[in-house]
């Protein structure tokens, strides 16, 4: 009897997993992290290396979705050496309690050190998305990330700021779970261990009808008030749809309750725990001569537009003209990276913003 070999081409989603390479390196507080590092495709004129982050409740993965195309590989065939940071909020890493400003202070600089390290370049351009853009944000405004020229900010950097519904929902609901629970956990949709989860999930249950998929209404009970909140389903395929169920999960309430303070105040509290973080620094102009570029979806509704907005007028004012603000038209929050048709909508933008110089 012979056995029967059904060999099946593996999808672009798998071949581009598999040019990953893994890279530890640790925060300067010892906390062990790491990078995905996709090099630039062979033959490509060589732009230098470029750091890439994400936000909260998700991993350096979340880049690359079961799309035709995916942002490490748009970039990798432009030329630029990809590094997918996964700092300390990483759901690849082991839960941990921090804010925007223990990232900042204790983890950008650690990545910008370690890309640099590695390459031998003098200097990187980064792309940052929500609070991994706040985090990175705080950092480079206050003279911590020299080696970096330009930057692609996504969402919310300094002046993280939620549509009102959010004000009703958020300070209740993060000052109460905060204090019984240490992460929130979009996967309490599928499984609610215990009564606080079981009770999210309920409330979740009652307002939520948009689809099918547990895990993509929880986080959109989470992280917004849309239907769903971190993305427009009209702009996702179903493989990337369904894709989120397994990509999304805890955050620390710590880290919500240090933004949701800052969204009350108006820009990203530095509480005064390090010194490198001086209270007063929104007044300040930013201590950093890299080049922004801001943008932000016209549909986000968990950071609404006007979040990047202040955060250009901020960088405006002590250097007009230099840097830009672009909406995304059509776009949520996240689908501007995962989205089936980011590719054409939203990277050239931000290879055209990272190119110029
Ligand atoms: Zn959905």
């Amino acid at each position: 009897m012979t056995e029967t070999q059904v060999c099946v081409a593996p999808s672009p989603y798998q071949v581009e997993h598999a040019q990953f390479e893994t890279i530890w390196f640790t925060a300067a507080d010892g906390v062990p992290l790491n990078f995905r590092r996709l090099r630039r495709a062979s033959g490509t004129e060589d732009r230098g290396p470029l750091l890439l982050s994400a936000g909260t409740s998700v991993r350096a993965d979340i880049f690359s979705p079961p799309t035709a195309d995916t942002l490490p590989r748009y970039l990798s065939r432009a030329g630029y050496d990809v590094w997918v940071l996964n700092w300390r909020a990483s759901i690849d890493l082991a839960p941990t309690t921090c804010t925007v400003e223990d990232a900042a202070v204790l983890d950008f600089p650690s990545a910008v050190d370690t890309i640099v390290e590695y390459t031998g370049a003098d200097s990187i351009k980064a792309v940052v998305h929500c609070l991994g853009s706040c985090a990175f944000m705080l950092a480079i405004s206050n003279g911590m990330l020299p080696k970096v020229s330009t930057v692609v900010s996504n969402a919310s950097a300094l002046h993280p700021e939620v549509a009102p519904l959010m004000w009703l929902k958020m300070p209740p609901a993060i000052g109460l779970l905060a204090k019984v629970l240490p992460d929130l956990n979009p996967q309490w949709g599928v499984h609610a261990p215990g009564f606080w989860p079981k009770l999210a999930r309920t409330l979740m249950r009652i307002g939520h009808h948009e689809c099918d998929n547990e895990v993509c209404k929880m986080s959109s009970f989470f992280y917004g008030v849309g239907f769903p909140a971190l993305w427009r389903h009209e702009n996702l395929n179903d493989d990337t749809h369904d894709w989120l169920s397994g990509e999304m999960a805890q955050v620390s309430t710590k880290l919500l309750t240090h933004v949701s303070k800052s969204i009350r105040t108006g820009h990203l509290i530095a509480t005064g725990k390090y010194d490198e973080l001086p209270t007063d620094y929104i007044r300040r102009a930013p201590a950093t001569d890299a080049r922004f570029a801001f943008m932000t979806g016209d549909h986000n509704s968990t950071f609404v537009p006007v979040s990047m907005a202040r955060t250009f007028d901020h960088f405006d004012k002590y250097s007009p003209g230099r840097h830009v603000f672009q909406k995304m038209h059509g776009y949520g929050h996240l689908d501007v990276f995962i989205g089936d048709r980011a590719a054409e909508d939203v990277f050239p933008f931000i290879l055209d913003e990272l190119n110029r110089d």
